[in-house]
């Protein structure tokens, strides 16, 4: 299946074994012909799975128009889909990026720039909290505030003072002359599978709201329906300034964005910000298909009803199998199993069971099935975690042995 001769890829990923050739929804052929349920959706992209006919027909319809404009002209199909987000959402403007990490730079350099044009340039540092992930350019990375990843890049990016998530007391008294504004994700995705109460977020928009300063939400794993709502702060009730998405606006195709209310726009102008690729039409076609599905009537329930069933399950499995799995967390879609075992066995076994799943921080395995996965095929999941922990289970090893 796979081939021995060296790799010319920049060793930088830990791959498995495995490689794909197509997908159809909820489901992966490998390149030997075996059939895997796709749990992974590309860590939270394929939202409407492999190959859905609507994004496929309007993908293969913008590749005989215009495959890429620059920013140098008008682009009547990016003012539709900014039109289209900014009705579904609190923004009134989009920046089209093309990845999460760039979303993300384009909110930290609105957040300056709107204390920068208020005559405050020395407001420029953000609010962040441990176990965030916002990406991997040397910025988001200074906003990720991970050790790990920061290590042998030099002198990290000045300006973000991290805090402990949930601690509303040390958000508080982080808050400076120059603090500029405060970056959360929803719900941690990398982190773990973790978030604080809808009541901390709440908090933190009052403390924004006291302070003159913005409330960024990083939705770019939990945005487009992962949990259940369009995005995760209609679900919480707290509204940002700033938002930034990626990962599923796309449903695979790569493309970002930062949407941004009109007011915390007010010091961006022509120049302050820009990218080549940005808004590319065929990225802008693959989103606009993407909306056109997810704001179809029913599809949300339908999201919410399968995270029901699928924790429901799990818990079960949580119950039958406590010496592998200890917790089930998350939200809609974005579902973490908390393991007994490493982590990363588990990810194993489930592969090995032909379910692809997603590790995590704090020992968890993320679930990320595609938003239009079924019944039957939840049940299958879950059914093939069983094998998982039947052959990951203490007494069996102590057997074995
Ligand atoms: C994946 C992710 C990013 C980074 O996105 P890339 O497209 O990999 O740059 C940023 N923030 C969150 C919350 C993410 O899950």
């Amino acid at each position: 299946m796979t081939n021995s001769a060296p790799s010319h890829l920049l060793p930088v990923f830990a791959r498995a074994d495995l490689a794909f050739e197509r997908g159809e929804g909820a489901w992966l052929i490998s390149t030997s012909g075996e059939r895997y349920l796709d749990f992974t959706s590309g860590v939270a992209v394929n939202a409407l799975g492999h190959c859905h006919p609507h994004m496929v027909a309007a993908l293969q319809e913008q590749a005989t128009k215009l495959w890429h404009m620059s920013n140098l002209f008008k682009s009547p199909d990016g003012e539709r889909l900014a039109a289209r987000l900014c009705e579904q959402s609190f923004a009134d403007y989009v920046f089209f990026a093309n990845s999460g990490a760039e979303a993300m730079e384009c909110a930290l350099k609105v957040v300056r720039h709107y204390h920068f044009s208020k005559g405050h340039p020395e407001r420029s540092r953000i609010i962040t909290f441990e176990g965030a992930f916002h990406g991997r350019t040397l910025g988001t990375l200074a906003a990720t505030g991970a050790a790990k990843y920061l290590e042998g890049y030099g002198t990290p990016l000045d300006g973000f003072d991290q805090v402990p998530l949930g601690d509303i007391e040390a958000a508080k008294k982080a808050i400076g002359p120059n603090t500029a504004g405060i970056l959360i994700e929803p719900l941690q995705g990398e982190g773990g599978v973790r978030a604080p109460s809808n009541a901390f977020f709440g908090a933190l928009r009052d403390l924004c709201d006291e302070h003159g300063i913005l409330l960024v939400f990083d939705e770019v794993q939990t945005g487009m329906g992962r949990t259940g709502e369009l995005f995760a702060y209609q679900r919480i009730g707290v509204t940002p300034d700033v938002m930034s998405l990626a990962k599923a606006l796309g449903g695979g195709f790569p493309i970002g964005a930062c949407l941004v209310s009109a007011e915390a726009a007010e010091g961006m102008a022509p120049g302050s910000h820009g990218s080549t690729f940005g808004g590319n039409p065929l990225a802008i076609a693959a989103a606009g298909a993407v909306l056109d599905v997810m704001l179809k009537p029913g599809f949300f329930d339908h999201v919410k009803k399968m995270s029901l069933l699928l924790k429901q399950k799990l818990a079960s499995s949580v119950d039958r199998f406590p010496g592998v799995l200890s917790e089930v967390r998350g939200e809609g879609l974005l579902i973490g199993l908390k393991a007994v075992v490493p982590a990363g066995d588990l990810v194993a076994a489930l592969r090995d069971a032909r379910l692809l799943s997603v590790g995590a921080g704090d020992n968890v395995v993320r679930f990320l099935p595609p938003l239009i996965v079924t019944e039957a095929e939840i049940e299958e999941a879950v059914q093939r975690l069983e094998l998982a922990c039947i052959a990951l289970s203490p007494e069996r090893k102590q057997g074995a042995a």
